[in-house]
């Protein structure tokens, strides 16, 4: 594979950092922040810079403008889409948004969530949208992989998901999910306490905490295996 291939390639997957300060150079201005990359690759010219960064800030909802500004000039949100902005600036396919929302106000999150929907549709794009929030997933998401101390524990579209859980951990998960329909209900958070990943238990991983666990469950670990067509998920109660 040529060096201009590799570069491609990674040009197509960008990231998008959970904290929209920590991942901004303060030092810098926001049209270098957007525009170093694309002149660095040779999507467009130095002497484009500013132009470009100017159109891509817009998209993101932001005022053309600001390219002058410094980070800390913007508010959680707009440091956000700066971010958003930043990986979009290469063109690329694929974005991985590591809890992209989380360090966010709630009603700032609803309409950095709303953007993320738009660019998708308008720049055909995929996500791999990381979260702990399932409200979020739920509204994003069209496939849901659920992880238990770095292990795939279940996995399915994310109608049939929310409809019919299959995996116990995936159960208790989605009972926690604040609902309009729900209101009132006492929320039983899950028994025990998250082992340590550098020391998962033997066997399931979940069996300390799981309501079905058996004798085996301390003993065999379960494997992934498909439960219907599209559907797949790690527990011996499957069997
Ligand atoms: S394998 Fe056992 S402990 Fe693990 S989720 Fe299934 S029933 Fe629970």
């Amino acid at each position: 594979m040529r060096k201009n291939d590799i570069q491609q390639i990674g040009l197509e997957v960008q990231m998008i950092f959970q904290d929209p300060f920590a991942s901004l150079n303060p030092r810098m201005r926001v049209e270098d922040i957007i525009g170093e990359a694309p002149v660095l690759h040779g999507i467009i010219k130095s002497s484009e810079k500013l132009v470009y960064v100017r159109e891509v800030i817009e998209r993101v909802g932001l005022d053309p403008e600001y390219a002058h500004r410094y980070p800390h000039q913007f508010s959680g949100g707009q440091r956000q889409r700066i971010g958003i902005a930043r990986a979009l600036a290469v063109k690329p396919d694929f974005l991985v948004c590591d809890e992209a929302i989380a360090a966010l106000d709630v009603s700032i999150q609803a309409q950095v969530i709303n953007l993320f929907m738009d660019l998708r549709e308008e720049l055909d794009l995929t996500y791999l949208f990381i979260s702990h929030d399932l409200s979020v997933v739920e509204h994003i998401s069209d496939h849901v992989v659920i992880m238990y101390l770095g292990r795939i524990v279940e996995t399915a579209s994310t109608d049939e998901l929310f409809d019919s859980p299959n995996h116990p951990y995936t159960k208790v998960l989605l009972n926690e999910v604040p609902r309009l329909e729900s209101r009132g209900i006492n929320y039983k958070p899950v028994a025990g306490e998250i082992p340590s990943p550098l020391d998962p238990p033997g066997g399931c991983h979940f069996h300390r905490r799981c309501p079905s666990a058996m004798d085996r469950c301390r003993i065999d670990v379960p494997i992934l295996r498909e439960t219907s067509p599209g559907r797949t998920s790690a527990c011996h109660l499957n069997d």
